[in-house]
């Protein structure tokens, strides 16, 4: 088996609803697909997702495509997609940084060597642990009463018990008051989390987090900005809820002086900012050492890139946290011909070869600036 082509598509497809971050509101998700084909033909698909193009991180679409294109793809062309461990230590040594797309070329390949195969992709990872994991949703339409309508319907459907609010925009005390009112319609049947996305500064966290954790919340994540180790390390050893990093814990390197430090005391899993699954495994690793909690991150991918962040998961021993793979919840169409399953407030970790999907080819086209 020898990879005969690499082929990468830049999708955009629209949201349900608006979702509204601290740097972005989305209504349109951005998603990087690869396609890695061996010469009988064989195919491989995995993807990436980003959010606002450069607001979240530094990891663009169009530098995402631009940089497998030129740099990486010469690294798999001619190679047995089996052997992807060793074609990403090549890769690494020949270029820097772009996580999201060394992540979504190593995923491709593990999808191809895993169908070769004819065995779930899970299997080269070492196995699952899990057949389903707890699934949180995150309420982010920018409205009280909207989010505790939703919040309510899903806690009847057996949706979500696990309900992550986005507070990064705006002022913090109406925020905060914003969250109070969610925890009282709905905390005594469902747990609450916040994610600031890094829109706050030191003093505006120590009042918040106070009046957060006083409220009954259960995990505050990445409230300081990706550079403020020292003030995360301040906050975690000041309050008792957990202090969670996210955009500041991304290669093996940052998340270990995280651990050193404690700057957080538990971690948000993303194939794509750590670069790659086997990256993933190896920072959930300094994280279980480290005697940290772990979340099982999105991107906010379609039902592929979904899949390929619940194979991985499935593999990792422990999510404290639980995961918030309800990506596929929040498009308004998808690109694979079946759909991830969602059931008991969990999401089932796929179970056909490679990642389990099958890709619509027609839907691709139909969304891709270049296909
Ligand atoms: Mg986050």
């Amino acid at each position: 088996m020898k990879i005969r082509s690499v082929d990468i598509y830049i999708l955009d497809i629209p949201t349900v609803r608006p979702h509204q971050l601290a740097m972005h509101t989305i209504v349109e998700q951005s998603i990087v697909v690869a396609r890695v084909t061996e010469e009988a033909g064989l195919e491989g698909w995995a993807e990436v997702a980003t959010i606002g193009g450069a607001s979240y991180g530094e990891g663009t679409p169009e530098a995402i495509k631009a940089n497998i294109d030129q740099y990486i793809t010469p690294h798999l062309i001619g190679k047995n997609p089996k052997h992807f461990s060793k074609i990403m230590f090549e890769v690494s040594s020949a270029v820097r940084g772009n996580h999201f797309a060394k992540a979504v070329v190593e995923a491709a390949m593990i999808d191809l060597a895993a169908k070769g195969k004819e065995v779930p992709a899970y299997e080269l990872l070492g196995g699952k642990i899990h057949d389903s994991l707890p699934l949180a949703w995150t309420l982010a339409s920018g409205d009280t009463g909207k989010d505790i309508e939703e919040a309510k319907e899903f806690l009847q459907q057996k949706r979500h018990k696990i309900f992550k609010l986005k507070i990064g925009k705006g002022d913090p005390y109406k925020n905060v008051d914003h969250v109070l009112k969610i925890i009282a319609a709905v905390g005594d049947q469902a747990r609450v989390t916040v994610d600031v996305n890094q829109a706050w500064d030191e003093t505006t966290a120590n009042y918040c987090i106070e009046a957060l954790q006083e409220g009954g919340v259960s995990m505050v994540e990445q409230p300081l900005p990706t550079w403020n180790y020292e003030g995360m390390a301040r906050l975690t050893e000041r309050f008792k809820v957990p202090i969670m990093a996210d955009e500041s814990a991304n290669s093996v390197h940052e998340v270990y002086q995280i651990a050193k430090h404690r700057s957080g005391n538990c971690i948000a899993l993303k194939p794509c900012k750590h670069g790659g699954l086997l990256e993933t495994k190896k920072v959930a690793a300094i994280a279980e050492g480290a005697g940290f909690g772990l979340y099982g991150g999105t991107m906010i991918e379609s039902s592929l890139g979904t899949a390929v962040c619940a194979s991985v998961y499935a593999t990792i021993p422990a999510f404290e946290f639980g995961t918030e793979l309800f990506g596929p919840m929040l498009f308004k169409d998808q690109i694979t011909v079946n759909e991830v399953k969602f059931e008991n407030y969990e999401i089932v970790i796929p179970d056909g070869p490679g990642f389990g999907m099958e890709i619509d080819i027609d839907k691709v086209k139909h969304y891709s600036r270049n296909c």
